[in-house]
């Protein structure tokens, strides 16, 4: 456990803040749209109390809050001189349904300790809070929807679309008490120096390490397609094994090549995740089988090369066995770089923390990819217990808490101090 750390010549006592972390989380996670599980999607009702409770928090603190159109929770703490640039530090308020409490939310509550904390520090930056009020994607099919804002790219294609009831994101919009002709406002200022974001790891990697914290360096391109088997349906009683047309056993063959190749690839991950046969009888050779496929690398060149080896490998075997194959690419999305000069800062934060520095790659996308477009960004990621998360397993050690507020403590320290970072202050 980490006990009290010195912060500004105040001794601060990390673990209570910590506890205090934990505590504030679980308190949001009674602002649900189901009883007895979690699920607060975008501008659902319980969203208010969540942003009411947030704000609640923060009264105490010389800090301005308010919802943008977008319904991103904006939580501004000036800095010693009215124009200086600001430092974005936030996540996202939303969840999948029967979530746990810390995806995302973790993240925001994190970002407002460490608001606290620096409260009657004249940092040379203000600080800004964002609890995004959208990431996952559940009600819309539409993910980042918050974030997407901030970048100046929500525009009347995506406000358009609906969700199953049929109400578009503009009705929603509109239903929470917001303006969508303000939407334009919600775009984040030219002075911002970059963006921060704290999540739970949602994975493995760190656990296995034995490490609390991580610098997220990177987050994987990601590569969706959907492939298709074509053979021939025949009698499975009355068909002999050497004049088969086996849509099923053709995908069978080339699932093992993906995994047998993704074992092999340094980084690489794919997934047949999905797979449909017809016409789906147990007395009947599959004359169709359907599957889904994706892929992950943090080098897009290692991405789209996997990609053509596995599409080629489907058509082989498909030619092999007599059949015919096709693929659609359904998303080819690149892999998003952090900020090298943000990344080694992180990590020397993680260092100043007591924590070995540990480097990693994002295979889960997040509000950082989508401002990393506009703005340097960085992402710590915390250990997760298990790898555990959407789910109401999710959790997160205090202790491994404790590390991430004293690691947000020291980024904030060094980047004040940063002769670099002052430079990009000036030009902000
Ligand atoms: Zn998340």
């Amino acid at each position: 456990m980490s006990g009290r750390i010195v912060f500004d010549g105040k001794a601060c006592d990390v673990e209570s803040l910590a506890m205090e972390v934990m505590a504030r989380c679980q308190t949001l996670a009674r602002f649900s749209e189901d009883a007895g599980s979690i699920r607060r999607t975008f501008l659902s009702p319980p969203m208010h109390d969540c942003h009411r409770e947030i704000t609640s928090w923060v009264a105490p603190l010389r800090a301005n809050s308010r919802v943008d159109a977008a319904g991103n929770l904006r939580i501004v703490h000036p800095a010693a001189t009215p124009d200086a640039p600001r430092l974005l530090i936030g996540s996202h308020l939303d969840t999948v349904p029967n979530a746990g409490a810390y995806d995302g939310i973790l993240g925001v509550v994190l970002a407002i300790t460490l608001l606290s904390a620096v409260r009657d520090r004249d940092l040379p930056f203000a600080i800004e809070v964002i609890g995004f009020s959208e990431e996952e994607g559940v009600r819309f099919d539409t993910p980042f929807i918050g974030s997407r804002a901030l970048v100046g790219k929500l525009d009347d294609e995506i406000l358009n679309r609906q969700d199953a009831q049929g109400i578009s994101i503009r009705e929603a919009i509109e239903k929470f008490g917001l303006n969508p002709a303000e939407i334009a406002q919600a775009a984040m200022r030219e002075d911002v120096l970059g963006y921060i974001e704290f999540h739970i790891e949602q994975g493995p990697m760190l656990e296995s390490a034995g490490l609390p914290l991580g610098a997220v360096e990177a987050i994987a391109g990601q590569s969706r397609l959907e492939f298709t088997f074509v053979g021939r349906a025949n009698h499975a009683g009355t068909t002999p094994m050497n004049l088969r047309h086996d849509a099923v056993a053709a995908a069978a063959e080339w699932i093992t090549t993906v995994e047998r190749h993704a074992q092999n690839t340094s980084g690489l991950v794919a997934t047949v995740g999905a797979i449909q046969a017809k016409p789906g009888a147990t007395n009947v050779i599959a004359a169709e089988a359907r599957l889904s496929l994706d892929v992950r690398h943090r080098s897009d060149e290692a991405r789209n090369a996997a990609v053509d080896r596995f599409v080629r490998q489907a058509e082989d075997i498909a030619t092999r066995r007599g059949l015919r194959a096709r693929s659609n690419v359904l998303l080819d999305q690149s892999a998003v770089p952090m900020d090298p000069f943000l990344v080694t800062q992180v990590e020397q934060a993680i260092g100043h923390a007591g924590c070995e520095p540990y480097r990693m790659v994002s295979g889960a996308g997040h509000d950082a990819m989508i401002l990393a477009a506009k703005v340097p960004a960085a992402m710590i990621f915390l250990r997760t217990p298990g790898g555990i998360s959407h789910d109401p397993a999710e959790s997160v050690e205090v202790g491994d808490v404790a590390k991430a507020i004293e690691c947000g403590l020291h980024l904030l320290e060094q980047l004040a101090s940063s002769s670099e970072f002052q430079r990009k202050i000036k030009h902000a």
